[in-house]
């Protein structure tokens, strides 16, 4: 017998009251009984963005959100400047080629965190530059970018500044407002805690603005209209009104349990309870400066995290996720991230140490276990 543990960095396990409001009949989108849910959705969401700037409801997973943000602030011809130091910096530069905007990436290697002086190198270097794309937390290696640091410069520069906070919204703090971003990209299926299938933009008074005047050609993923739709608390198309009803319970349980406040303490608590466990196993982590989202680690050499990650699933019920691009078979990706309690990392850090020692890496039994109980146990309130 099995549980399903999943412990990537998304999707995430779900609250039971998640799972049964996506089990019963729902209303009409058009109705004033589903209009008052997404309300309720989209105020905890403005609070839990430290923001009073509308936030536009958007079916699609993150990276619709993504390419919403592009085509939506730039025009075909225009420049952009992008951190470029994983798979998700990557795609920002992916889009902007796919939509003929010249995009300058700052390159940053995988698992390090972009130097600020960098990036206003490449600002300083792009005169007519209008956007700066950064991503938060880079779930491909772990890595946290320095967001309030980097919005100082896009102010300094003039530029709009636009944040992938996908990984790191509730995670780590990101005061929307107060640190002038003027669009954050969040999706449903990490700290959310609901099934893929939604994105979010918070968009500012600015953003708006450029929004009316880009002159990329636009049907569904259009800003403006999301936004005069919201006005009127509506939707320009079908919303998935599944997963705002789901919402409607996991962002409650958020509220409940603390709010912004208390999500980001539980997921460092978790976070440095899990490297602390990694690291007693003799196991290297590859980001400096890591998101509390998830602990990106080498495997042992000789290792290959592809076999790891299929054996954790098969004999334990929990699922990691293996390296992207270049980091395949040489890293695993734990997720600590929305839904999970104490036993499921503790579960998780006895699962990883038998499979490791399965496939031939000895002598470190009980290291692993012992260290993330020690944390838990003395790292204060869950
Ligand atoms: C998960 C994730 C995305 C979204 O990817 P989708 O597969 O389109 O939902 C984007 N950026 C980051 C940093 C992510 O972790």
């Amino acid at each position: 017998m099995r549980k399903r543990r999943l412990l990537t960095p998304g999707p995430t396990m779900l609250p039971d009251a998640a799972f049964r409001a996506m089990g019963t009949p729902f209303p009409h989108h058009r109705t004033e009984e589903f209009r008052s849910a997404m309300r309720e959705v989209l105020g905890l969401l403005k609070e839990f963005h430290q923001t009073s700037w509308p936030i536009v409801p958007l079916t699609a997973s993150g990276s619709g959100g993504l390419e919403t943000a592009v085509i939506n602030l730039l025009s075909p011809g225009e420049k952009a400047v992008a951190v470029r130091g994983g798979k998700f910096g990557e795609r920002w530069g992916e889009i902007c080629d796919a939509w003929g905007i010249e995009c300058t990436p700052v390159d940053v290697e995988w698992g390090q965190s972009v130097d600020p002086a960098a990036v206003e190198k490449a600002l300083g270097e792009t005169p007519g530059a209008k956007v700066l794309f950064v991503t938060h937390s880079e779930t491909s290696t772990g890595a946290l970018h320095d967001v309030e640091a980097l919005s100082r410069i896009a102010q300094k520069h003039g530029v709009l500044f636009v944040v992938d906070a996908i990984t790191s919204i509730l995670i780590h703090d990101l005061p929307v407002e107060s640190w002038k971003v003027d669009v954050v990209v969040t999706g449903s299926q990490k700290a959310f805690m609901v099934p893929p299938g939604m994105a979010f933009l918070s968009v500012s008074p600015r953003a708006l603005e450029a929004a009316r005047r880009s002159k990329s050609p636009r049907y569904y993923f259009n800003l403006p209209l999301a936004v005069d739709a919201l006005a009127k608390d509506d939707t320009p198309w079908t919303t998935a009104i599944s997963l705002v009803l789901a919402l409607r319970e996991s962002l409650g349980v958020i509220r409940d349990g603390g709010g912004v406040a208390g999500s980001i303490r539980r997921h460092a608590r978790a976070a440095a309870a899990v490297r602390g466990a990694m690291q007693a196993m003799g196991l290297r982590l590859l980001p400096e400066r890591p998101s509390n989202a998830l602990t990106a680690c080498y495997a042992p050499s000789g290792i290959d995290t592809g076999v790891l990650v299929k054996r954790l699933d098969s004999d334990f019920g929990v699922r990691f996720a293996g390296g992207q691009g270049s980091l395949k078979g040489k890293i695993f990706r734990f997720g600590h991230m929305g839904y999970f309690d104490d036993l499921d990392l503790i579960g998780a850090v006895h699962a990883l140490e038998r499979t490791l020692e399965a496939l031939g890496h000895k002598g470190t039994r009980g290291a692993g276990l012992r260290a993330i109980q020690d944390a838990l146990w003395e790292g204060g309130e869950r």
